[in-house]
């Protein structure tokens, strides 16, 4: 089957098709197409929501006909649509549901509106044929959990961020030092010289029982530490950066440690594998980290690739094929989510964000 993947919940605009074989286990990634508007938002520091919705107005046509043709796929071929339809920024989530509506409807084709997070989730079938139950750590810019990946549909939240998610603390982090928007890969590339020694900086939560996070107060102690240490060389600024990383891998480490203990206790089995997602998980000093606690916990680590960790159409495809495979699609009523929990236990009054 041939799928069309919609995705622009953020910042990205982007599509792709997707071919799953009769009884495959995992896909193929017949085009991806990616258009960021990173440039559109750099000089605010962070996303504008209202910015995002006008730039997927007029990328998205453009962006679903490359995918089209990259994939050399006609768009009578395609056996449905799928689309993000939340959670995110919902003008952005209303741009795309709308326009996979439409295109469902002219074809008639069934519409599958797909949670965001869970196309995250399953991106390691995609890309691995990974088989149920997994433990997904999902570090992104909005997220930063741990989830039980019992089946498709079926996840259960074990962990997650009780302030800042990870990508927004290395984004906050490379603000504070005046280095460049997304702030991810310019922490990792300025730490890759500097002394993760040279700032003694807080690891919150490391040796709690609970497989939560915070990393409000790390951001805040880096603040702290450049603010003493101005004005700021660019030793001082490779520096804070290392000892940043390091103290953030030092935290996702052991908090992931404990999800896996919680899983066991949870599922009875220690995980198929231990999948990282998210645009963090392209950081390298991570990967290591947590490649080690795979090898020394008896699972494998599972990191597609980072053109797939990030926000892309061919997630949003697959998750598409595995919710279609049960039959499950959308009625053409379906209404955007800005908020869209994967656990829906963990989306109760009450319950942390
Ligand atoms: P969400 O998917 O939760 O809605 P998002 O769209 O912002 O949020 P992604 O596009 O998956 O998330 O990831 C972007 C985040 O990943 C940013 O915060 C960015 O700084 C971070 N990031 C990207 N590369 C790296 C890296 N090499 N090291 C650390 N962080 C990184
Ligand atoms: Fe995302
Ligand atoms: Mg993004």
């Amino acid at each position: 089957m041939l799928i069309l993947g919609i995705e622009t919940t953020c910042d990205e605009t982007a599509a792709a098709v997707v071919a799953r074989d009769e009884g495959a286990r995992s896909g193929r990634i017949l085009s991806n197409v990616v258009r960021s508007q990173i440039e559109q938002h750099a000089d605010y520091g962070g996303v504008v929501p209202e910015i995002a919705a006008r730039a997927h107005i007029d990328l998205l046509d453009d962006i679903v006909a490359k995918a089209l043709s990259d994939a050399g796929v006609k768009r009578s071929a395609l056996h449905a649509i799928a689309v993000a339809g939340g959670p995110g920024l919902i003008g952005g989530v209303m741009v795309g549901v709308t326009y996979a509506k439409a295109m469902a409807l002219a074809l008639e084709r069934p519409f599958i509106a797909v949670n965001h997070l869970e196309a995250h989730a399953l991106t390691a079938r995609l890309t691995d044929g990974v088989s149920f139950p997994y433990l997904l750590l999902l570090a992104s810019g909005g997220h930063t959990q741990l989830v039980a990946v019992l089946d498709v549909g079926r996840y259960r939240r074990i962990g997650t961020t009780v302030d800042d998610a990870l990508g927004e603390a290395f984004d906050k982090v490379a603000k504070m030092l005046g280095l460049a928007y997304p702030g991810g890969p310019e922490v990792e590339r300025w730490a890759a010289s500097g002394d993760p020694q040279r700032f003694t900086l807080p690891r919150p939560m490391m040796g709690r029982p609970e497989p939560d996070f915070s990393l409000a107060g790390l951001k805040t102690a880096v603040r702290l530490a450049a603010q003493k240490a101005e004005p700021l060389s660019d030793t001082d600024v490779s520096d804070l950066c290392a000892s940043f990383q390091m103290a953030a891998m030092d935290i996702v480490v052991d908090r992931t440690r404990v999800g896996i203990k919680r899983f066991q206790e949870y599922t009875g089995n220690i995980p198929t594998a231990l999948v990282i997602a998210g645009g963090v998980a392209s950081n390298q000093a991570l990967r290591r980290g947590l490649q080690k606690l795979a090898d020394d916990s008896g699972t494998q680590m599972i990191a597609p690739p980072p053109e797939l960790c990030t926000d892309n159409g061919a997630m949003i495809a697959w998750a598409g094929s595995e919710r279609l495979l049960l039959g499950l699609h959308d009625g053409l009523d379906f209404a955007s989510r800005p908020r869209w929990p994967l656990d829906a236990a963990a989306a109760a009054p009450g319950a942390k964000a």
